[in-house]
């Protein structure tokens, strides 16, 4: 077996598990391995109710006393019982499963295990505990149980069993590291990571995995950027471009002028891509810094040259946004530019239409998502590739990106704020443009931080901004209530898990249209919504159609809707630093007072890292004080998200490793420049 074998093809995988893997993203063998747990459950001894410290998961042995009442709660029904030990009780509490006044009868004895809650008056009570006959818990008792990130449908237990499954006939390429490299870098093997990660005895187990695994993720990224450089290295620019009196006469005519930064990074732009060498930069710049009107102004240059430019964003929903951006400008100033909009959901027939387009050299401006650098797609004449949120693509879509664009200047546009010592490490020489300030028309976001039972106090906040005409959104971390029949079941009997409560779009939207007047214009948007309508949503919000959008994390890259003034964000303590800082970046883009609420679970202590956002709109010293807080490989915290496209490292947390794998590349490439075609495929277990 080797990370191509379909999942259908392994034993015990059935037709409609892959169908469940597959809506999870997994198809081969290799994506499987490549789909780390998200955390461990660790199964402690059970303690008594008197010993059991409240806002912590406990083990309880508890006896059911009574037979337990269901109740109606809107949609849901809620059963509770009653249970105990010789030194206290604690109230149960099961939503959808009425069926478990059967299980846990009058006098039975069962584990539970769970978050244990408090409330104010000081009665412990557990939502969704997981249960257990007490010989099915010994059978896990002091060990560590992966716990994965799971879709509609798809059990934990499955997942645990057809990865051990894999793991069994795995044949993992052979080590690029020998062991005396291994021992160098204080690491352990590749098969054994992969091993250990998922079915860890100890932390020792996962921290050495995690270790291993993040190695090879900078590993293959900085080998990849090294190998395309090297490529492009001091390649001389054989056909300069002029400066092109129309980017001068735009500037003179926007609404603003440009700021300091940005007027700098114009020239760099305009001087690399009239110079002697191809233009390879990095334009960084924290949200709302305005970085979009210079990939715009550089775009406009290319066509005026006669050539193509392309600009490639990570989701379909900002992909849209700058076409519509841009041609609203050409519009305005009468701009002789012809761009087209090339995305995964664009029709076969439209499709075809814009290959056409952009083989003839029509198009002068591409702009979509990584569609653009797909195989069918052939440029006349490609003069420039700009990619937009560039943290948001991984090794992968990078190699696509250099096949077609070898030697064509590139332009990368990121948010997320890498200090230059780090940039330089992860892409070697490249040349960086910095907008250090914000547009001076901005107002500083104003911030705040509540626990959700102070929910009421945020949303008549909310109405009020409405009312002036102010436009919200709202950021739910889940698309739709936890379904319990969907849940774990390594008891052989329920187990909901200790995730716990989330808000979710839907039943934030619903709630929000009850208690607000029908006249206020609420809209949701999320991720399992078909393109067409997201995109549609999204539209409607940028033409204040809509006052308020619940929406998940999709709106976290990009998104421009200056009018836009309110962010609040549910459950603000299950996301990363970094990431509520983009989510945030969506708000305080135009001239009005911005605001940011982050409401938090109730019971948890204050998120001490909440305060970091609270107290800090820079993107740079948010970076720096989350790391300081987690310290280096803080190995359960709340990770980045995705940045790079790295499942596991973080490059500030984990930038010991990064510098090591940076110069074990260097050594490899010194002793074979021609090292690392095959490896960087070795490394990543992931296929699509
Ligand atoms: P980001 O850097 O996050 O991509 P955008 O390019 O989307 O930011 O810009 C955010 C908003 O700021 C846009 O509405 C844009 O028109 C506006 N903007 C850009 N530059 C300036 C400027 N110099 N002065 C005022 N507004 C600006
Ligand atoms: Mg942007």
């Amino acid at each position: 077996m080797n990370k191509f074998t379909k999942l259908e093809e392994i034993r015990g995988v059935g037709e409609k598990t892959s169908a469940l893997f597959a809506s999870r993203g997994l198809f081969t063998a290799g994506d499987l391995i490549a789909c780390y747990p998200t955390g461990y459950d660790r199964y402690d001894d059970p303690v008594n109710v008197a010993e059991a410290r409240p806002w912590q998961i406990v083990t309880l042995s508890l006896s059911v006393i009574g037979g337990g009442s269901t109740a109606r709660a809107g949609k849901r029904t809620i059963t509770h019982f009653q249970a105990g030990d010789r030194t206290g009780k604690v109230r149960l509490s099961f939503f959808n499963m009425p069926y478990l006044r059967g299980t846990l009868s009058p006098g039975s004895r069962h584990i539970f295990r769970g978050l244990l809650k408090t409330t104010k008056t000081g009665l412990y009570y557990m939502e969704q505990p997981q249960i257990f006959t007490p010989e099915k818990y010994a059978a896990v008792q002091n060990t560590m149980q992966p716990r994965y990130s799971l879709t509609k449908g798809l059990k934990n237990q499955t997942l645990v069993k057809a990865i051990r499954q894999v793991l069994e006939g795995y044949a993992f390429p052979a080590d690029y590291l020998d062991e005396k490299e291994r021992k160098e870098y204080g690491l352990i093997g590749q098969a054994e990571a992969v091993r250990k990660i998922h079915f860890p005895l100890t932390e020792e187990d996962v921290r050495s995995a995690r270790r291993r695994l993040i190695f090879d993720e900078f590993f293959s990224f900085i080998l990849t950027v090294r190998r395309q450089k090297a490529q492009a290295q001091d390649t001389e620019n054989l056909r300069p471009m002029k400066e092109v009196p129309l980017t001068q006469d735009l500037i003179g005519k926007l609404p603003f002028q440009l700021t300091q930064g940005q007027q700098k990074a114009w020239k760099e732009i305009q001087k690399d891509l009239s110079g002697r060498h191809v233009m390879n930069r990095l334009l960084q710049g924290d949200v709302g810094s305005g970085k979009t009107i210079l990939a715009f102004l550089a775009l406009i240059m290319t066509a005026g040259n006669g050539r193509q430019g392309a600009l490639m964003a990570p989701t379909e929903v900002l992909a849209g946004q700058h076409m519509k951006a841009l041609c609203e400008m050409a519009e305005k100033y009468d701009l002789p530019v012809h761009p087209v909009l090339l995305t995964g959901s664009v029709k076969a027939r439209e499709r075809k239409k814009i290959y056409g387009e952009i083989a003839s050299g029509k198009a002068d401006i591409i702009i979509g998502t990584h569609a653009l650098f797909q195989e069918a797609v052939e440029y006349h004449d490609l003069g420039l590739v700009i990619t937009d949120e560039q943290h948001r693509f991984g090794v992968r879509q990078r190699e696509g990106l250099a096949d077609k664009g070898k030697e064509v200047p590139v332009l990368v546009m990121s948010a997320t704020p890498i200090p230059r010592t780090l940039a330089i490490i992860l892409y070697g020489d490249l040349q960086i443009s910095e907008l250090r300030e914000l547009p001076a028309d901005r107002l500083p976001i104003k911030n705040l931080a509540m626990e959700q039972g102070q929910r009421d106090k945020a949303l008549r906040f909310l109405y009020r901004q409405v009312l002036e005409g102010r436009q919200v959104y709202v950021i739910c971390p889940a698309v739709e209530p936890p379904d319990p029949e969907d849940m774990e079941d390594p008891s052989g009997l329920i187990s909901p898990g200790t995730s716990g409560e989330m808000e979710n779009v839907t039943d934030y939207t619903q709630m929000l249209r009850e208690v607000f007047p029908p006249q206020i214009r609420i809209d949701s948007l999320h991720g399992r919504m078909k393109s067409a309508d997201k995109e549609a949503a999204m539209e409607r919000f940028a033409a204040h159609e809509t006052d308020i959008l619940v929406s998940t994390t999709v709106i976290e890259v990009g998104i421009n809707v200056p009018n836009a003034t309110v962010m609040l964000v549910e459950n603000a303590e299950r996301f990363g630093l970094s990431q509520l800082h983009q989510i945030r970046g969506r708000v305080g883009r135009g001239k009005d007072q911005s605001y940011c609420i982050f409401l938090y679970a109730q019971g948890k202590d204050r998120p001490e890292r909440l305060d970091i956002l609270v107290k800090n709109n820079d993107g740079f010293t948010i970076a720096e004080e989350d790391l300081k807080l987690r310290g280096p490989g803080d190995i359960f915290g709340v990770r980045q998200s995705g940045d790079l496209g790295f499942i596991m490292a973080d490059i500030y947390a984990d930038s010991g490793v990064m510098k090591l794998a940076a110069a074990c590349v260097d050594r490899k490439l010194a002793k074979d420049s021609a090292y690392g075609a095959g490896i960087v495929k070795s490394v990543d277990f992931r296929t699509i």
